[in-house]
């Protein structure tokens, strides 16, 4: 199976595509926190211009974003751009007049619909409303990466009624993905943390498959420890978890997962003030007590998953080590970040995506130096979780 790519349109000249893209990022009032997903999409856009195609933008806003317009990432993609500033309609999709106006387009312009999760019909994947979508264009390139795995209307459905493909940011995510999970460079290690382990298990699996090691921090190994039967005090779990935690520890007995020798502790509600390190022996014991809880990975471990992740020649990192948001359990996911922005950009290949995980990675100033900073967190734990993403299917020819 072959991805159908921007090599695979032929001449656009003259003709219109629907290019989905992510620009849900991260506002204060109307103010964009982080422009790096609509820097990442403008690659595809460009190329599409210069090919002399006009452009129809389609983008998502989260629920309960300012305004949930896409008003300020059409300024900023237009400063980006440099020159023309792209034009938001707000003409409702399915009315005659859009339908006008995408038909007048002329070669290189750029319209961008309002937030496409408007339409009841996005989230319901509804075939009409995907076909009343499609009706603007001739073709239809999905760069979204990040929202491949939802099966919403302006990724899946959609591409039922026009010819399909790739665009260059989503293009990249799948090839280097794939290589992770199919013929990544031995001995490859994987570094897990954060919240929900029902979400990352499929991923530790499939990982340990071809890793030499897959360790574990943050609310993962905590969760492991609760079903374990540790005291872990108030510690961060994923209660829901408890079936998929024992499928791990299955495999914790191939060797292959690893788990936090020490950790620091403290009272959540101090917010930093007093805290301790804890060693963590291979018997179930009391970690600590209400209303302590692990809220990093200690100074043994960190050592230890460094020594680790020194070895690697593919370093995979998602979820952090501890609590991020607080000083100083955000020590432990930067301390890692550090060591795998060290070795990644020659010496190791390094892939990291998740959302608080470039959080991370972005207070070590060394983001540069990773080999690849995934768009999608949700959609990157799919893919290596193995999973079929709505959004890829239909990009792919089968056969040739
Ligand atoms: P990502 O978005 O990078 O995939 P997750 O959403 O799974 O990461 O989890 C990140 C969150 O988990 C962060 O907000 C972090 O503070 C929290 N977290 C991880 N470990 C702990 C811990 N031990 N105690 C409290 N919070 C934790
Ligand atoms: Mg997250």
């Amino acid at each position: 199976m072959q991805l159908r790519t921007l090599a695979h349109l032929g001449d656009s000249r003259g003709k219109r595509v629907l290019l989905r893209v992510d620009w849900n990022v991260p506002m204060e009032r109307s103010r964009i926190v982080d422009d790096t997903k609509i820097r990442l999409s403008l690659p595809t856009l460009a190329a599409l211009r210069a090919s002399g195609a006009a452009v129809i933008v389609v983008s998502h806003l989260r629920e309960g974003a300012t305004g949930d317009t896409l008003a300020p990432a059409v300024r900023a993609a237009g400063r980006l751009l440099g020159g023309r500033r792209p034009t938001l309609v707000r003409t409702a999709v399915g009315s005659p007049t859009l339908l006008r106006v995408c038909r007048a387009l002329r070669p290189g312009a750029v319209l961008v619909l309002e937030n496409i999760r408007r339409y009841p019909g996005e989230e319901r994947n509804e075939r009409a409303f995907a076909r009343t979508l499609a009706a603007l264009a001739d073709v239809y390139v999905n760069d979204a990466f990040a929202a491949c795995h939802r099966r919403h209307a302006s990724v899946a459905a959609v591409a039922d009624y026009l010819p399909a493909v790739a665009g260059l940011l989503l293009q990249r995510e799948v090839e280097v993905l794939q290589r992770v999970l199919e013929q990544p460079a031995h001995p490859m290690i994987a570094l897990m943390g954060g919240a929900k382990i029902a979400t990352k298990a499929p991923v530790i699996d499939r990982l340990r498959r071809s890793a030499s090691a897959v360790l574990l921090g943050g609310g993962l190994a905590n969760t492991v420890w609760a079903v374990r039967g540790y005291g872990i005090g108030a510690s961060l779990v994923d209660s829901d978890a408890a079936p998929v935690v024992r499928q791990l520890l299955r495999a914790r007995r191939h060797g292959a997962v690893r788990m936090p020798v020490d950790v620091v502790v403290g009272d959540p509600s101090a917010r930093g003030r007093g805290h301790r390190v804890v060693p963590v022996g291979p018997r179930p014991h009391v970690i600590c007590e209400r209303p302590e809880a692990v809220l990093d990975i200690g100074p043994a471990t960190i050592r230890a998953y460094s020594a680790e992740l020194r070895t690697a020649a593919t370093m995979v990192w998602n979820g952090p080590m501890g609590w991020l948001e607080c000083s100083p359990f955000h020590y432990g996911s930067v301390m890692l970040a550090r060591v795998i922005a060290s070795r990644a950009s020659g010496r190791a290949f390094g892939v990291v995506g998740g959302g608080e995980t470039l959080a991370a990675l972005q207070q070590t100033q060394m983001a540069q130096y990773i080999d690849h900073v995934s768009s999608g967190g949700g959609a990157m734990l799919a893919f290596l979780g193995g999973e079929a993403l709505p959004g890829l299917l239909p990009l792919y020819r089968t056969g040739a």
